[in-house]
């Protein structure tokens, strides 16, 4: 048991990698090709103003595949946040699945998959039921639903097939992430204020 002195554990927004802060080129390989989207690092940037842990959870079945290392995919982290680091924007930890199950095997850390989310709360002390998945596919933002937190899909990248998903409407919409950001805020603003629909963790 967690004692009550130590209850303040902090809210995350888990982030989708590609199609959320980078362009979605498929089975990125090269770090130089990673670009990130318009609004992207000030974006995170103003949840890490506002006190959000900032979690980045791809999968990566690209390693699966053969197409790419753990090594390249490490360089591309590292890459990624060069690019937000320049604009003054920052990451607090990156999670991967390497894996694809046709081919490795079933796992528990490939989103939908939730290892990986308790992984991050473990490390950083996060309150998943007070935070929010945000992503341009449903299995980003399906983790959400497990934890007792909140999903917005983002209409970037695979997001506009993705938001025709049978259950795309129990989640929020968003234009990107600068978007999603406002949301988020706007909606922690008003719960601050008592009248939302999730009461605050006593
Ligand atoms: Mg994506
Ligand atoms: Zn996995």
């Amino acid at each position: 048991m967690r004692p009550v002195a130590d209850s303040r554990s902090a809210r995350a927004v888990f982030l989708d990698r590609d199609g959320t802060i980078i362009e979605d080129v498929s089975y990125l390989r090269d770090p130089n090709e990673a670009r990130l989207l318009p609004g992207a690092a000030g974006a995170i940037k103003r949840l890490k103003e506002h006190g959000f842990r900032v979690i980045v959870v791809t999968n990566q079945s690209g390693i699966a595949r053969g197409l790419l290392s753990r090594n390249d995919y490490r360089l591309t982290e590292r890459r990624v946040d060069e690019l937000l680091d320049a604009e003054d924007a920052r990451i607090d930890g990156h999670y991967f699945c390497p894996h694809l199950p046709e081919l490795t095997g079933p796992c528990d850390c490939r989103k939908p998959g939730v290892l990986l989310f308790r992984q991050a709360a473990e490390q950083f002390d996060i309150d998943l039921n007070a935070s929010w998945w945000v992503g341009d596919r449903m299995r980003d933002v399906l983790p959400a639903e497990a934890f007792g937190g909140a999903g917005i899909l983002l209409l970037t990248g695979a997001g506009e097939h993705e938001a025709r998903d049978e259950h795309a409407s129990r989640f929020a919409k968003a234009g990107g992430l600068a978007e999603a950001v406002e949301l988020i805020l706007r909606e922690v603003r008003s719960q601050e204020s008592g009248v939302s629909r999730r009461s605050p963790r006593s």
